[in-house]
């Protein structure tokens, strides 16, 4: 080992850093609470002294750091400019990159939190990288994020805005999107629309005894959760979620002819209970010679795959 590189996921809820040898070790991981409500100069000064904490918990000496990677949940261009999240709502416009770089004298890259979970699954199967031409990531959190990547490399498209897959559409009138669309597959697969579903379809039934209200806020863990304890709904709507998921790969299979999909996120955490229907409904639409092609697999780092990824990005850009 030479040097290390830090990768940085900041969510809406957690922070998450962790130091990567240059020869593939993850070294130490270190977490914060976002503090997603604060300007970007405070939540970034935050992010600067755990980027700090992370260095010194490795224990080396005067261990060169090549860079920092950070991969954020919004929109960001090409040239590393925060756009629009829902997430920071106090973020405007902000090129954290160079915010960064100057406050912890390093080089710095900044993506979205998608693009960098795609760079960990990839990173994830580098012992197969001669047979994997395209790897996806479908990132199912509290909404569908995306990545392409070919031959190692991300496609950002002309705006940085490439790999949004989590907007297919996949219901021609369907259901409102947060992206002003509606019927996308982030409608009906994401966290947020497993459990608003769920709680619709409840709502519709009028069960008497049920103890949701139109202000509930219901959640895709608690429908996981529910469906597990065997209630017929949560599991009719998982179901359901599955369908969906398995149209919206069969469209990915038939545009990219991809190798891999690899699913992350806390919807992926249903792991057969979803990707069984999943596959078969995947098998179903798409041309047969990409079906049989693609491998769904759930994600090969877990919770870490954004850190890793930002990091592995920040190695890639060091050389
Ligand atoms: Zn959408």
């Amino acid at each position: 080992m030479r040097a290390i590189t830090i990768g940085i996921d900041m969510g809406g809820t957690k922070t998450l850093a962790i130091a990567l040898s240059d020869d593939g070790n993850l070294l130490a991981s270190q977490q914060i609470e976002t503090d997603r409500f604060a300007e970007a100069e405070k939540a970034l000064g935050d992010t600067a002294q755990l980027v700090r904490d992370t260095i010194d918990s490795c224990g080396f000496r005067q261990i060169p750091v090549k860079g920092v990677g950070i991969g954020l949940a919004g929109l960001i261009t090409r040239e590393g400019i925060f756009t629009d999240s829902i997430i920071f709502p106090r973020w405007f416009s902000v090129d954290a990159g160079p915010i960064l770089s100057k406050t912890l004298d390093l080089p710095v890259i900044v993506d979205n939190d998608a693009n960098m979970a795609g760079m960990g699954e990839w990173w994830a199967r580098r012992d197969q990288s001669q047979s994997i031409e395209t790897l996806l990531c479908l990132t199912l959190g509290t909404g569908v994020g995306g990545a392409i990547i070919t031959h190692g490399r991300l496609s950002r498209g002309p705006d940085g805005l490439a790999g949004e897959l989590g907007h297919i559409t996949v219901d021609l009138n369907g259901r409102k999107c947060a992206c002003g669309s509606k019927g996308c597959l982030n409608a009906y697969v994401s966290g947020t629309a497993i459990g608003e579903r769920y709680k619709e379809r409840l709502l519709t039934i009028g069960q008497d005894n049920s103890s949701v209200s139109e202000e509930d806020v219901i959640s895709g863990l608690m429908v996981s959760k529910l469906a597990s304890s065997g209630d017929a709904l949560a599991r009719e709507i998982i179901q359901e979620t599955a369908v969906y998921l398995g149209a919206g790969l069969a469209s990915l299979a038939n545009v990219f002819n991809p190798d891999v999909i690899a699913l992350t996120g806390s919807v992926s955490n249903l792991g057969e209970q979803l990707l069984g229907t999943a596959r078969s409904e995947l098998a179903q639409r798409a041309w047969p010679l990409s079906a049989k092609r693609v491998r769904v697999e759930c994600s090969r780092l877990g919770t870490s795959v954004g850190a890793i990824g930002a990091a592995v990005s920040a190695l890639k850009a060091s050389v």
